[in-house]
């Protein structure tokens, strides 16, 4: 686990880095995914699936763009000729609209490194995969066990494959 926080407090550093040196909001995506294991191949998927809306979605507005690995997952970085405020709103609806949003975290830092919560929007927490209760609520009380969580977006991962043959 010790890499895995190491790991997120680099990917940290380098936001703070990309947004004093561009002194414009950073957008910073990644899936999540419960216990040590954050490279896998479902994690793999959902990552290509949000590269994909991310790019589609930011990419005209990124003067930077770049990704990033470690035992924490992967995560795309960029900085955006954006409102900070418009950001956010645009990455909460991706991570609401997507059939694979519930495992993506897209976190929007202003122009100082801070993080713009979802507050800030005045829209409600994140729901539970599983039970549809606060996301945050079921993970503190952990309520479901990893198996449980990982089975659910397994489920995701498939449906969305499943979708994606009828649009080629
Ligand atoms: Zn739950």
């Amino acid at each position: 686990m010790n890499s895995i926080l190491n790991d997120r407090e680099q990917r940290f550093n380098q936001i703070l880095k990309i947004s004093g040196y561009f002194r414009l909001p950073v957008l910073c995506g990644r899936t999540n995914f419960p216990g040590p294991e954050k490279n896998n191949g479902l994690t793999e998927k959902a990552f290509l699936a949000l590269t994909e809306t991310i790019q589609a979605t930011f990419g005209a507005a990124a003067v930077y763009q770049n990704e990033l690995g470690g035992a924490d997952g992967q995560s795309i970085v960029m900085a955006l000729v954006l409102d900070s405020l418009t950001a956010k709103k645009m990455a909460v609806k991706i991570e609401e609209d997507h059939l694979l949003g519930r495992m993506f975290d897209i976190d929007v830092y202003d122009e100082q490194g801070f993080p713009l919560g979802r507050e800030a929007l005045r829209k409600k927490p994140r729901k539970c995969l599983i039970c549809g209760q606060e996301a945050k609520l079921c993970t503190r009380a952990q309520r479901h066990s990893v198996a449980e969580v990982r089975q659910a977006m397994a489920f995701l991962v498939k449906s969305y494959e499943e979708s994606k043959k009828y649009y080629v």
